[in-house]
C-alpha cells in the first residue's frame, strides 16, 4: 500500500478486553455520558490530515475540510489547529466555520443551489472563493458584488463527466447529466463570460467526482480535463486562474475495501498539476473523519421473530442513517466481548422496517444492557441524525489521549419543540 499502518483510534485493552478509544474505555464513556453517543478519536483525524498533507507536499496545496461530512465545532477546532481550511455548502455551514475560528480567507463556498442571501453572506464574509455551478449563478454573484462595490473571487465547478464506480448511486456526482457543476463543453464559454463581467474574478477551476472512491485513475483523468480547460483559457488570454480544486471523495475502509493508495495518488495526480504551477485544493470529508468515530449504543432487547434473531438497540436510523439510506456496511462490535457470536439483525427503536444498523451479521452474543460500538461512523453520521419519532439527537464525545469531553450535548425534549408556536398568529390570506 505504501502508506504505512493507518492509525486506528479504537483498540481492545490488552488486545482482547474492553473496547477503548485511544486511552479511554468506551464503557467509561457510556456510563458517564449515556447512550447513544458518538465518540471521536482526535488522533485518527490528525493522522489522516497529516497523511494527506504529506502526500500533497510536492505541490503548493490547500486542504479544505468539507463540513458536510461532520460539522461539529469540537472536530472543526481540531482540524483548524492542524492548519486545515474549510469547505462549506450552505449559510449554516459558513456560520459554523466562522464560529469555529476559520479565517474567512480559509473558507471556500460551494453547492449547487446557493440562494442570493447565501451568496451575499459569502461575499460579505469575504471567503477565499465561491465555486459557481452555472452561468446564472455567476451572473447573480456579479450583480451582488457590483451592489456591494466588491469583486467576487470565483471558481467554476466543472462537471468532468467521468463515469465511475461508487458503492451507491447517490454519491456519484461527476457523471454526464448529473445536476452538479457546469457541463464540460460549456466551461470555456462560462469562463469567458466570467472574464468579461466587471465584478467577478475567475481564480479557480473545480471538480468533485463522487464519494467513497477507492480508485485513483478518475482523479488523474479529471485533473487532465481541468488542465486542458486551463490551457485553452490561457490560449484565449484568460490567465487569472490560480487554483485547481479536485474536490473530495477519497474512500475509507468500512469492511474489506482497499483504501486509496496515497503514493499512487501522488505519482499520478500531482505531476500534471505541478506543470501548471497552480495551487492544488482538496476538499476531503470522509477521508479525514470517516474512521475516526464509533456510535455507542446499548442493547435494549433480544428477540426472535420469523426464524431470525434480533438485537434491539437504543440507536437506529435516527442516529445513523447510512445503513438504511445507502445500504452502507458498518462493523458492529460488542464493547465487552461475550465469547460466542450470533447471526442477528441489529435494529433500532424507530417505527419503520428500514430502521436497522446491520442485517444478517455475526455479532457477539450481546444481552440487554451490553454496549455496542458501530464502527467508522465519523463521516455522514451525526450530521444526518434526525428527530424522526421525536427522538433526541445523541451526544458527541471527543477523545484526546486519555481524556474525553462532551462536545455536543444530547438533546432534551424541550429542544424538539423550541421553534413551535404555541399561539399561532393568524394572518388573512386574501
Ligand atoms: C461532499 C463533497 C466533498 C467531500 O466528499 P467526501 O467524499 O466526504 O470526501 C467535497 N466537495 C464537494 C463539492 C462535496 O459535495
Amino acid at each position: 500500500m505504501g502508506q504505512g499502518v493507518l492509525t486506528t483510534g479504537f483498540t481492545r485493552a490488552g488486545g482482547k478486553g474492553v473496547l477503548q478509544c485511544e486511552g479511554v474505555s468506551l464503557e467509561r464513556v457510556a456510563n458517564d455520558v449515556g447512550t447513544p453517543a458518538y465518540v471521536y478519536s482526535s488522533a485518527t483525524m490528525r493522522d489522516r490530515y497529516e497523511r494527506l498533507d504529506r502526500m500533497l507536499e510536492p505541490v503548493p496545496h490547500r486542504i479544505h475540510y468539507t463540513l458536510k461530512a461532520n460539522s461539529s465545532r469540537g472536530l472543526l477546532e481540531v482540524l483548524r489547529a492542524l492548519g486545515a481550511g474549510a469547505d462549506v455548502v450552505s449559510g449554516g455551514e459558513l456560520t459554523r466555520a466562522l464560529r469555529a475560528g476559520f479565517a474567512p480567507r480559509d473558507i471556500i463556498f460551494g453547492g449547487v443551489g446557493k440562494t442570493e442571501a447565501e451568496l451575499a453572506y459569502a461575499l460579505d464574509a469575504d471567503v477565499l472563493l465561491v465555486n459557481v455551478e452555472s452561468e446564472a449563478e455567476l451572473r447573480t454573484l456579479d450583480r451582488l458584488a457590483r451592489d456591494r462595490g466588491v469583486t467576487a473571487r470565483v471558481s467554476i465547478r466543472v462537471n468532468p463527466e467521468i463515469t465511475l464506480e461508487t458503492p451507491h448511486d447517490y454519491i456519484k456526482t461527476g457523471g454526464r447529466g448529473h445536476k452538479f457543476g457546469v457541463p464540460y463543453d460549456d466551461v470555456v464559454h462560462v469562463a469567458t463570460i466570467a472574464a468579461e463581467l466587471g465584478h467577478v474574478s475567475l481564480i479557480g477551476l473545480d471538480m468533485h467526482l463522487g464519494s467513497q472512491l477507492t480508485r485513483i485513475d478518475p482523479y488523474r483523468e479529471g485533473v487532465e480535463r481541468l488542465v486542458a480547460i486551463h490551457d485553452e483559457l490561457r490560449g484565449r488570454g484568460i490567465d487569472t486562474i490560480e487554483y485547481l480544486d479536485i474536490g473530495g471523495g477519497l474512500g475509507v475502509r468500512y469492511d474489506t475495501e482497499q483504501p486509496p493508495d496515497l503514493e499512487r495518488f501522488a505519482s499520478l495526480v500531482l505531476p500534471p498539476v505541478a506543470k501548471t504551477g497552480m495551487t492544488l485544493i482538496m476538499e476531503p470529508g470522509r477521508f479525514i473523519v470517516g474512521n475516526a468515530a464509533v456510535l455507542l449504543a446499548r442493547v435494549l432487547y433480544r428477540k426472535r421473530s420469523g426464524g431470525k434473531d434480533y438485537v434491539v438497540a437504543d440507536a437506529g436510523m435516527t442516529e445513523l442513517l447510512r445503513p438504511s439510506h445507502y445500504g452502507a456496511f458498518h462493523r458492529v462490535l460488542a464493547v465487552r466481548r461475550r465469547g460466542e457470536t450470533r447471526r442477528v439483525d441489529v435494529v433500532g427503536p424507530v417505527c419503520e422496517s428500514g430502521d436497522f444498523l446491520a442485517l444478517d451479521r455475526d455479532v457477539d452474543d450481546v444481552q440487554p444492557g451490553d454496549y455496542l460500538a458501530v464502527c467508522d461512523v465519523g463521516a455522514y453520521g451525526y450530521v444526518m441524525a434526525s428527530n424522526y419519532n421525536s427522538r433526541l439527537r445523541p451526544a458527541e464525545v471527543l477523545v484526546d489521549g486519555d481524556r474525553f469531553a462532551v462536545i455536543t450535548q444530547r438533546e432534551e425534549p424541550e429542544d424538539l419543540m423550541r421553534r413551535e408556536v404555541a399561539a399561532p398568529h393568524w394572518l388573512r390570506g386574501v
